[in-house]
C-alpha cells in the first residue's frame, strides 16, 4: 500500500497516469490499422516523454528506469510496425485476433462510459512481449506504481 504522505507519492501517481495512458493505447493498437497503429504510437510520445521527465526530475535519473522505458517504446514500436491490418470496426464480432489467431480478451464494458468502451476488446497475448518492460517499470526499483 503507497503510503499517501510520502514525499514521493504525487510523482508515483505522475508515473502510474502515464503507465495507464501507454496501456489504452497500445491495447487500442492491438486491433487497429496498421495506419491507425503509427497514429497510436505517435501519441504514445507524450506519456513515453512524460516517464522520461519524471524519471530525471524525481527517481534520480534511474538507468534501470530509463533503459526500461526505452524497452516499452521499442516494443510499443513493434507493435506498431505489424504488418497485418484488422478490418476496421469488427473488434466487436471477430473472436481471434487477426494478427496472432489468439482468442481476444473481453472486459465487461456494460457500465464502462462510452469512450473507455473503445478498448475493452482487444489481444492479451500480442500484449505479452511487452510484460518484462512493464514490470520493471512497476517494480520498486523502477516507477513503484505497483503499489497503486
Ligand atoms: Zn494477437
Amino acid at each position: 500500500m503507497l503510503d499517501l504522505d510520502h514525499p514521493m507519492t504525487d510523482h508515483i501517481f505522475a508515473a502510474s497516469r502515464a503507465e495507464d495512458r501507454l496501456s489504452v493505447l497500445c491495447k487500442l493498437m492491438t486491433l487497429a490499422s496498421a495506419q491507425e497503429r503509427q497514429r497510436l504510437f505517435a501519441e504514445c510520445q507524450e506519456p513515453l516523454n512524460s516517464l522520461r521527465r519524471l524519471n530525471a526530475a524525481r527517481f534520480g535519473a534511474s538507468d534501470f528506469i530509463a533503459d526500461a522505458v526505452t524497452e516499452l517504446e521499442d516494443w510499443l514500436g513493434s507493435l506498431a510496425a505489424l504488418e497485418t491490418t484488422p478490418r476496421e470496426g469488427t473488434a466487436y464480432a471477430i473472436v481471434s485476433c487477426p494478427v496472432c489467431g489468439g482468442l481476444l480478451t473481453r472486459l465487461h464494458h456494460a457500465f464502462m462510459p462510452q469512450p473507455e468502451r473503445r478498448w475493452s476488446v482487444y489481444c492479451n497475448h500480442c500484449l505479452g512481449p511487452s510484460s518484462p518492460a512493464w514490470h520493471k517499470l512497476e517494480s520498486s526499483q523502477g516507477f513503484g506504481t505497483w503499489a497503486i
